[in-house]
């Protein structure tokens, strides 16, 4: 897998500091995408898991990571997130974990496989759908289009309905 870009710290990317890793590589083409250069499955550099986490690990401050990209629930992706998280939450049990992803739950609860079911299940909170530019709205927070929504995806497979985090 391709990192697009990796930030130490960021408030915009989720609620709380966090790390955000940017995977490279994405499916969808959305018109109007907000990281074009990172559809690109060949953008960026190799992803080298143990130096990201030992500079989360530097990071005191940090309350989670987050990932986007890119899409990091496509088949070429997926495999080397669901490490990821795991081996992220091995050193930092209490860390939240934010997932965006072009795809929908519903779309991603389709596919039935063990290691979408798994990824899921490992992560907090997830902002999904494409992006629309249609419905762009820029004042809304953590997300570009009113169709995504920012899900509490545990709430979400427990109760079997959708729940949206209250931001
Ligand atoms: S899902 Fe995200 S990264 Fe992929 S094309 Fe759409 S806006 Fe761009």
């Amino acid at each position: 897998m391709k990192m697009a870009g990796f930030y130490d710290e960021s408030i915009s990317n989720g609620l709380g500091w966090r790390a955000v890793l940017f995977v490279s590589g994405c499916p969808h083409h959305c018109p109007g995408c907000h990281n074009k250069i990172a559809q690109d499955y060949n953008y960026g550099q190799d992803f080298n898991e143990q130096e990201i986490i030992d500079r989360i690990c530097e990071n005191s401050i940090l309350k989670g990571i987050t990932i986007s990209g890119g899409e990091p629930l496509c088949k070429e992706n997926i495999s080397e997130v669901l490490k990821f998280i795991k081996d992220v939450k091995e050193v930092r049990p209490n860390f939240n974990v934010w997932c965006y992803s072009g795809y929908t739950l519903e779309q991603l609860k389709e596919r039935n496989d063990k290691e979408t079911n798994e990824t899921l299940k490992h992560i907090d909170v997830l902002v999904d759908g494409r992006f629309m530019e249609q419905k762009k709205n820029p004042t809304l927070k953590f997300r570009g289009s009113e169709n995504q929504r920012i899900l509490d995806i545990q709430k979400c497979l427990q109760e079997n309905k959708i729940v949206e985090v209250a931001i």
